[in-house]
């Protein structure tokens, strides 16, 4: 498997016209390959388990966790785009720790991804395991698949939102946007 994958670098090198018997190249396709261990983890992880350990409490109040730094990989053109993720939430008995939102959004990060989705993805397991009233998943990030392939936009950062429950109403969502600020 490892044997095949390197092959497959070594023919992507070969084509995008390098030498791959160069020195500086001889090691690249099996630190490639290494790499995606880590770049692509979030298939191997589930969702569900970052749920077991929530905490019953009478917390009613809306729960923020502001810019968790996520490094992703276009599904596009296989090229990073990262950023940060603000999640809110309004629990109806549950919660859970910070640390495990940090966890859910790297499940979902670590792979293949697009923005749009990426937020939808976080939103919809915390509406399904911790079911709040509702809650709101906003990401800013930066493309390098616009920015490195001469697209010219430098600077353009991307914003998404998943908004679920309860956040569709204006007040609600706009304590959440005015907090993340
Ligand atoms: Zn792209």
């Amino acid at each position: 498997m490892i044997d095949e994958a390197t092959d497959l670098v070594r023919e992507i090198i070969d084509l995008i016209g390098d030498d791959n018997m160069r020195e500086g190249l001889l090691e690249t396709p099996a630190r490639v390959v290494k790499s995606w261990d880590h770049l692509y983890s979030g298939y191997k992880q589930n969702p569900k388990d970052v749920f077991k350990l929530f905490v019953d409490g009478k917390c009613d109040e809306m729960v923020i966790l502001k810019d968790i730094e996520f490094y992703s990989t276009c599904e596009h053109h296989m090229i990073p785009f990262f950023g940060k993720i603000s999640i809110g939430y309004i629990p109806n008995g549950k919660v859970i720790g910070v640390s495990k939102l940090a966890r859910l959004v790297e499940i979902y990060a670590r792979r293949l991804q697009v923005q749009e989705r990426l937020v939808g993805q976080v939103a919809d397991d915390i509406m399904k395991y911790l079911e709040p009233k509702g809650c709101m998943v906003v990401a800013e990030a930066k493309h390098l698949c616009m920015i490195a392939r001469g697209v010219e936009k430098q600077n353009s950062v991307m914003i998404t939102n998943a908004i679920r429950g309860n956040f569709k109403e204006q007040v609600v969502r706009d304590e959440f946007l005015k907090i993340i600020k």
